[in-house]
């Protein structure tokens, strides 16, 4: 006997290759059919509902099938779908860069699909405003120990996580890695901030040495997600941009995860109150409707492409860059930030369940238990091989999406979760950790 999920579970496997996996395991590790979504919820054909604990890879801010979002959607079908924005423009995406230059205080937005293009977009206009400036040796990039910045070429090649970059190794060039600031990785006694500086410390060794080669450092502002949602102290970015000042290097914010208030401000580079040369967004610029991506940079950037010779533009696009539809969903994203205050009550969510999540990380076996925003994560010890799988599949059951990296689990809903149902989420790890998931 088929069931519905069965006869779609069975196709997708017949016909789509799925991001991130190895096909084969889905022999005994069902996908995972899904009809429909409605705020926190999603449902499979057969009306079972789980709870979206990882906002879909990140994106969702607002909950699925938002009325808003999907009501300035709507409107905007009957208007203009997408046009060619090479010498043409259109009024969501002038709004749109109207609005981020206000939010980010860098006054040029430049458009690609996903977030590992809008990397691609910030290395090459970092590479190439040196070149512009007659410095064409600046060619290195920096990047953090366990970064993560997308899968393209480029991407990986500034992306720490063998898992994804070993094979390609010799398609990726070489880049420079610097200590990450991640607070686990401190000593006995070390704070957070004291530790955050002593990786500062590698980064300055790193431009004593080349700084005359280095284009820019790449940085994943305050948490690194794909790590683990691995934390830090906002004294790494302020030393880091001081750095990047004294020794001509650019600082590119990825913020693509930790953007749209997922770190409790705006944008994570606020809490240290900088200002990145380039900022990178994509995730949930779009709640998680549409793929959007965007590099901010300053005027200065800009002004050194601005030139008679048509080589010292940027002479980079993708088919769909500033997609009108897109960047209405982006828009109306913005119109709800403002609207319901969402940074403020953000804040209040987190602060009902305080208190809930401290009783679960008080669990023996949670390690560095940590929140930030919008995100709660630790680690789980004792971990066996296969931990990860387990715990997604015995939370599925339980009507919870979660989707462990390693023995790190988090939590990352949209920002629409009541507290109610944070502490549901809460009291389904409590229960696979009291019965001895591992
Ligand atoms: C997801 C992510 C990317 C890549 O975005 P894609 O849309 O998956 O290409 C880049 N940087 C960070 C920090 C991310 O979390």
């Amino acid at each position: 006997m088929s069931s519905r999920n069965d006869e779609w579970l069975a196709r997708s496997r017949q016909a789509v290759w799925h991001p991130c996996t190895q096909m084969k395991r889905h022999e005994s590790l069902p996908i995972v059919p899904v009809s429909r979504g409605e705020g926190v919820w999603l449902e499979d054909f057969e009306g079972h509902r789980f709870l979206d604990g990882v906002s879909s890879w990140w994106v969702n801010l607002f909950g699925h099938a938002n009325p808003r979002i999907n009501a300035a959607l709507v409107d905007q079908l009957g208007k203009l779908e997408h046009v060619i924005l090479a010498g043409f423009t259109q009024q969501p995406v002038v709004e749109l860069s109207e609005k981020l230059a206000r939010l980010t205080g860098l006054g040029h937005a430049f458009y690609g699909s996903d977030g590992a293009s809008a990397t691609e977009i910030a290395l090459k206009m970092s590479y190439h405003y040196w070149r512009n400036r007659g410095q064409d040796h600046k060619t290195g990039f920096v990047s953090l120990q366990n970064s993560y910045h997308g899968e393209t070429l480029g991407a990986l090649s500034v992306t720490d996580v063998p898992l994804f970059s070993a094979t390609y190794a010799p398609l990726l060039r070489a880049t420079h890695r610097v200590m990450s600031p991640d607070w686990r990785l401190a000593d006995a006694g070390e704070s957070a901030e004291a530790y955050a500086l002593r990786a500062a410390d590698d980064l300055e060794r790193l431009f004593q040495r080349q700084a005359g080669e280095l284009a820019a450092l790449i940085v994943e502002p305050l948490c690194q997600g794909a790590a683990g949602m691995a934390m830090y102290h906002p004294a790494y970015l302020r030393r880091a941009r001081a750095l990047c000042d004294e020794y001509g290097v650019h600082l590119i914010a990825d913020e693509i995860a930790m953007g749209f208030g997922r770190t409790g401000t705006m944008f994570a580079c606020e809490q240290a109150s900088i200002r990145a040369d380039f900022i990178c967004l994509s995730k949930g610029i779009t709640g998680g409707y549409l793929p959007l991506s965007a590099v901010l940079t300053t005027d200065e950037v800009y002004a050194a492409f601005y030139d008679d010779d048509v080589t010292r533009g940027f002479l980079h696009s993708h088919s769909y860059t500033g997609n009108a539809l897109a960047c209405r969903a982006a828009l109306e994203v913005l119109a709800i930030f403002a609207d319901d205050d969402v940074l403020v009550q953000n804040r209040q969510t987190a602060a009902a369940v305080a208190t809930d999540f401290a009783r679960l990380a008080a669990h023996p076996d949670v390690r560095h238990p940590r929140q930030l925003g919008m995100i709660w994560a630790y680690e789980v010890a004792n971990a066996e091989p296969g931990f990860a799988g387990r715990w997604f599949s015995t939370a599925l059951a339980r009507g919870l999406l979660l989707r462990p990296v390693g023995n790190t689990v988090y939590l990352m809903p949209p920002y629409v979760i009541t507290p109610a149902q944070l502490r549901q989420a809460f009291a389904v790890m409590q229960d696979l950790l009291d019965q001895g998931l591992r």
